[in-house]
C-alpha cells in the first residue's frame, strides 16, 4: 500500500470537509503515529471530524481503502501500481 499517495488523499477529504488546522494537525500526528506501529490502524479522515475511531481496510493495492465504521471509500492514485 502506497501510504504517501493515501496520506495526500485522506488530508485532501479533511480539507474538503473544512477541517481547521489544528484539526489536520492532529490527524497528520495520528496518522504518522500509527504508521510507525506494526498492526497499525490508520483513521478514516470523516469518522475522524465526527471524533469517532476507526479503521481504514484496504481492498486492493491499487489504490481503494473502505472504512469500516463509515463505509466510505477513498480512492488514490497509485503510480507505483502497474
Ligand atoms: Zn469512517
Amino acid at each position: 500500500m502506497a501510504l504517501e499517495y493515501m496520506f495526500d488523499e485522506t488530508i485532501g477529504q479533511l480539507n474538503s470537509q473544512s477541517a481547521t488546522e489544528p484539526q489536520i494537525k492532529r490527524y497528520q500526528a495520528l496518522w504518522n503515529e500509527a504508521v510507525a506501529h506494526p498492526g497499525y490502524v490508520l483513521p478514516c479522515p470523516r469518522c475522524y471530524l465526527k471524533g469517532r475511531s476507526s479503521r481504514l481496510k484496504s481492498l486492493s493495492d491499487e489504490g481503494v481503502v473502505v472504512c469500516e465504521a463509515c463505509g466510505n471509500r477513498f480512492e488514490y492514485d497509485n503510480p507505483e501500481a502497474q
